[in-house]
This record gives structure tokens, sequence and C-alpha cells, in this order.
């Protein structure tokens, strides 16, 4: 399989890098990876999709594994886009959509991103990598590093979801809780480079992993007929997702795939016990200041300060978004409205989105009948501390007490 890869970018001053070689920050922001879409547009057309297996390696032009020996797989892709009508009622949203990220590999989006990422890591010869983590991070790379063998060492704050501390360790990475933010966590891995030897795996410090959350919008595209919807619903926190799938749609344009030249508003959700981006977006800032006293049971977009801050705003300005925090002591309200209401294990993260989508309904900044896909980024059952409630019990030593059965809700 031939590579469309051209070139990287630096995404701050537009500076052309050398694909062929080990790559992470320029000038201490991310790179973007490009690719000759004409050649892409000669080599592959829609139908040829049709026949592929229903994994993101399916849009293999558009991605920049060049050795398919390095490919390291779980099976991870086309996560279902399912209608949400009983949710859409309850909050007035006819035409409201779930993009279900939540059956992927180690129940999270995260796999798309490190599925690319330790691709290309393992075709870069790179045999030790690690990073920080928020939660779902770590247990996709510690996945990916296993049936890639690569060593993987991953450092996340002591407060991260239980489920996520466990899974790395089982999967066999070197895992460590951190007395901090996922913030220091990065520190640590920058500072341990040189002694440590390992690649910095850290959410958009390498160019890959955008490539592999992209895949999220060519499936959206794709799922809708290369029709695209008025507005999506994103939980951001590194923001990987969201300029993925911004990127994703601009490639797509220019491949002349698109029916027409609609792109979704993004909308940038995040909760208000964190949400730097919301911030800066408000003060019409291109860069977001550190969010002081980050606390949220989302996990996922408990990032304080995003290295990739400007990519975001601008994908949320470009589509003509916005971005929204939400009240944190409602997360877990709109968690079981959504779950109760569709059976979807949607995450704190996507409940944040629900949260989002109800304010914006109000406001009528979305309009009860326009196409709104909201992103359920993880499973709700990564969150046992999220989702722990007190049951009845049943003493069987007596008669069942069928009264209290009953009147149970
Ligand atoms: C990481 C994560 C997010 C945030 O994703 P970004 O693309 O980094 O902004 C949202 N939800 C869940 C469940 C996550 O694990």
């Amino acid at each position: 399989m031939p590579s469309f890869v051209t070139h990287l970018e630096g995404a701050i001053d537009g500076a052309r890098l050398a694909a062929d070689r080990v790559q992470t920050l320029h000038e201490d922001r991310p790179i973007w990876v490009r690719y000759d879409l004409d050649a892409v547009g000669r080599a592959l057309a829609k139908p040829m999709l049709r026949e592929r297996p229903p994994t993101l390696w399916r849009y293999r032009e558009l991605l920049p594994v060049r050795d398919d020996a390095a490919i390291t797989s779980l099976g991870e892709g086309m996560s279902p886009l399912l209608p949400a009508p009983r949710l859409g009622a309850r909050l007035g949203a006819s035409n409201l959509w779930i993009k279900d990220e939540s059956q992927l590999p180690t129940g999270s989006f995260k796999s798309r991103g490190l599925a690319m990422a330790i691709s290309m890591a393992r075709q870069f010869g790179i045999r030790r990598v690690a990073l920080p983590t928020a939660g779902n991070a770590g247990g996709a790379a510690a996945a990916y590093a296993a049936r890639a063998g690569i060593e993987c060492f991953v450092f996340m704050p002591d407060d991260t979801p239980a489920i996520n501390q466990y899974e790395c360790r089982l999967a066999g990475a070197r895992t460590f809780l951190v007395n901090g933010l996922i913030t220091d966590c990065g520190r640590i891995v920058r500072e341990g480079k040189e002694r440590m030897g390992w690649f910095d795996l850290s959410t958009l410090k390498e160019p890959y992993r955008i490539e592999g959350k992209k895949t999220m919008g060519l499936e959206l595209a794709e799922q809708l007929d290369w029709r695209l919807p008025d507005v999506i619903l994103y939980p951001t926190g590194g923001g990987t997702g969201l300029v993925g799938m911004w990127k994703a749609f601009a490639e797509l344009a220019a491949l002349g795939w698109l029916g027409s030249d609609k792109r979704p508003r993004m909308v940038a959700v995040q909760s208000d016990g964190c949400a730097p981006i919301v911030r800066a977006f408000e003060r019409g800032d291109r860069h977001a200041e550190p969010f002081p006293g980050a606390a949220t049971i989302a996990s996922g977009i408990r990032v304080p300060a995003a290295v990739g801050d400007f990519m975001i705003l601008d994908a949320v300005r470009e589509s003509g978004g916005t971005a929204v925090a939400v009240e944190e002591g409602r997360i877990r309200e709109w968690m079981e409205l959504a779950v109760s209401t569709e059976g979807i294990a949607v995450c704190p993260e996507a409940a944040a989105c629900v949260g989002a989508l109800e304010k914006l309904l109000a406001t009528g900044w979305i309009r009860a009948d326009e196409q709104v896909v909201l992103f359920n980024t993880g499973a709700a059952q990564k969150y046992p501390e999220a989702i722990a409630c007190e049951l009845p019990r049943i003493d069987i030593s007596g008669p069942i007490d069928w009264e209290a059965v009953a009147v149970q809700r």
C-alpha cells in the first residue's frame, strides 16, 4: 500500500517538516499530517469502501501508515450512529443522533488515536513509549502497546477512575499514580525522556493520534451518505477528537466527496469544573490560560491546559460553532437521563454534551429540527465511581416482601 502523506506541517506557523522521521512538537506546538489529496482522489472512490472491513483502516489512503506490518489493530472503528428519539423528545430535539464510541476496544474512542500512534511508533522502530493520561488514553495505550510488543509507561492522577488504573496494569503497562493533575503527569513524561529513553505519546505531542481520531469524522460522513449534520456536540479535553474531525471534513471537501458545502457547527463541551477552552472562547482569545483547580467526574475532559488550544478554538470558530460549560453538579443526572431513555452506555463526558444540548436548545442556538450528533466518547461502565448507587436488598431468610418490590422504581 503506498502512503499518500506528502509532509508534516507545524500547526502554529505552517512550516514544512519531513514525514519520514520521528517528529514530536514544532515550536512547542502540534504538527499536522498532510496528504496528496489529488492522488488519494485518483486511488480511492466511494464504492471501493463498501468492499472493505468495517474498521477505521478502511480509510487507509487518508491514514499515515506506510508499512502494513506495523498496523496494530484490535478491530477498531465503525462505531454505530444511533438515533436517539426518546432522549431527543425529552430535551426537545427531533433529529438527535449518538455516535457510540463506547463500543470501541478498551471502551472509548481513545483506541482510534492510539491504534494510529502505536502503529506509527512501531513503523519507526520505537520500543518504549510513555504518556500522561486522564484515564482512557492510558488504557488504550497499554492495550495497543501490548498488541505491538512495545513497552509502555503510564502516569495518571491518583484520583483517576479505578478501572483506568487497573486496565493499564492488566495490559502490562508500567503504571504510576501521581499526586497532581494530568499536566503534572505530562511533566514527568517530558523530564524522563532522556533518562528513560521513551517516546512521548502525549496528546498532540506526536502527529498521528489526530489522524486516528479523524476517522470519527470520516465514518460519520460515510454513515450519513456524505452529508454532514448541522451540529456536533463533542466533550473536549485535549481536543484531538474535535480537531481531528474538523480536519477530516476539510479533507473530504477537498476530495469533492461531500454532498454540499455545509459543515457542522462544532460545539466544544466542558464542565464548569474545568473549562479553559470555554473561557478562552468567550474572551475571544486564541490560547487558553491554565484552568485553576480543575475538577470534574468527567475525567476525560479534566484537562486544565491543552497544547492544541488554538487548534480547538480555530476549528470551533471556523465552523460557526461555540464552546459551552455545563454545571458539574448535574452531570450524573444527564448521564442517567441518557442511559435510561436510550440504553446507550453514555459516559460522564458525553453526559456533559446532553447538558450542553439542553442549554443550547433553551437559548435557541440549536433549533428543535436541526440534525444534531452527540459523541458518546466512552462507556459508562468505565466509571464505577460516577455510577455507584445503593440498591434495595431482598432477604431470602423469610417470605419475599412483594410490596417492597412493587413500589421500587
Ligand atoms: C479523552 C476523552 C475525551 C476528550 O477527548 P479529546 O479528544 O482529547 O478532547 C472525552 N471523553 C472521553 C471519554 C475521553 O476519554
